[in-house]
């Protein structure tokens, strides 16, 4: 086998997990400490509350030692009862997914299609409640930004939409792509269940999963059950500062460090960073001649962009040649967008330059792997970045 060598930084420019900044990674490597004793329950409580401003909530937020999909899995079984329906917008391979996982459970999904280029249309949620009479559904689940388009659902219009219809489901976000790098707001926008994890914009390695719990979720509690994800016991430990299991102690380490981070940047400025380099991606992506496949402008993702080759043409073979020339990891296309589409992360811990290198080498790799591009792209987003600072 090759040996991989890494002359520089390599790029991680895939939509998560992200690129670990050096302060997170040195906080990381402090020692394991006992997760009983004084020191752990001062940690606990800062984190719990730390954490808190990140998703626009003073109420709880729940931290599992679980990728995304834990915590997706704890939205459900925390909420819902076997046989109950849920309602969902398909946005794309990561809404799917969610949607497998809830039917699994034994619950009732009710699909709203869609064709993987926009977000979940509010009025067809409105529509779908207000044809649900008896309140059979008990939760509207929305992908908020869906990391395998490019594409971020208005969440507040469909807050709008269920109101509207004055129905009681509630309402459970996945903010795994989106959180700490999207403009987010659990507690405004009414969101009872928000879903995160801990690889994207919190800039930290895999391994957290989070729940952020509205009252009205934690006064909701179906009869699914798990132990494990259970969220009492979890509440009632992280009271005393703990939990009721061995907790992932190095990543806590790293989320205080990297919440220290975005509450010294500020959440606003984060956002506006991330607005700024999707901005100067898609104007990269336009002036090759290449179209983002996001169709909606009010929906275009500030954490990734999506680029659609023309046809005849492997998004694959520019992956692979950007790797191996380049040492840049980009997104595949998944799901039904195998081949046909790349995905440029530009979210968590990155800045202008980062974005200016990630823009060349994918600007020589589809040059290199023969896609027509007209020149020029890179420097489009230059002028973008040096007039939008
Ligand atoms: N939801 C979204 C929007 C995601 O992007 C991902 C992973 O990329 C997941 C859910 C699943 O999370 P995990 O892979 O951490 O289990």
């Amino acid at each position: 086998a090759a040996v991989v060598t890494h002359e520089g930084r390599h790029f991680l420019q895939i939509p998560g997990p992200t690129n670990v900044p050096d302060r997170v990674l040195r906080a990381m490597s402090a020692p394991t400490i006992d997760h009983r004793g004084p020191e752990f329950a001062a940690l606990t409580t800062e984190v719990l509350d730390a954490v808190k401003p990140v998703f626009g909530t003073t109420g709880p937020v729940v931290i599992y030692p679980a990728s995304g999909t834990g915590a997706w899995e704890a939205a459900l079984v925390n909420t819902l009862s076997p046989g109950d329906r849920v309602l969902i917008g398909e946005t794309g391979h990561f809404s799917t997914l969610w949607a497998g996982l809830a039917a699994k459970h034994g619950l009732r999904v009710d699909v709203i299609p869609g064709d993987w280029r926009r977000g979940v249309d509010p009025a067809a949620v409105r529509e779908r409640l207000d044809a649900d009479a008896g309140h059979e559904i008990a939760a509207v689940c929305v992908v908020h930004n869906e990391t395998s388009t490019g594409v971020t659902s208005r969440v507040p219009e469909v807050r709008a939409a269920i109101d509207a219809a004055a129905h009681p489901a509630l309402l459970l976000v996945d903010t795994i792509s989106s959180l700490a790098s999207i403009d987010y707001r659990h507690d405004e926008w009414g969101v009872d269940v928000t879903v995160a994890g801990s690889q994207k914009g919190l800039m930290l390695p895999p391994g957290l999963g989070f729940n952020a719990v509205s009252r009205k979720a934690l006064d909701h509690r179906g009869s699914l059950t798990s132990a494990y994800f259970d969220w009492d016991p979890i509440l009632e430990s992280n009271a005393r500062g703990f939990f009721p299991y061995t907790p992932a102690t190095n990543l806590l380490y790293g989320l205080r460090e990297a919440c220290a981070m975005l509450a010294e940047e500020g959440l606003p400025a984060v956002f506006a960073r991330h607005q700024r380099h999707a901005t100067a991606t898609r104007a990269a992506v336009r002036a090759w001649g290449l179209e983002v496949l996001c169709l909606d402008e009010r929906e275009y993702s500030g954490s990734l962009t999506a680029v659609l080759l023309p046809s005849g043409h492997n998004a694959d073979e520019v992956r692979r040649v950007v790797l191996e020339r380049f040492d840049m990891s980009l997104g595949s296309g998944l799901g039904k967008l195998a081949g046909t589409v790349f995905r440029i992360g530009h979210l968590g811990h990155f800045n202008d330059l980062s974005l200016a290198g990630t823009l060349s080498g994918v600007q020589m790799g589809l040059q290199l792997a023969g896609v027509p591009i007209k020149p020029g792209g890179v420097e489009v987003a230059l002028e973008h970045l040096r007039d939008a600072g």
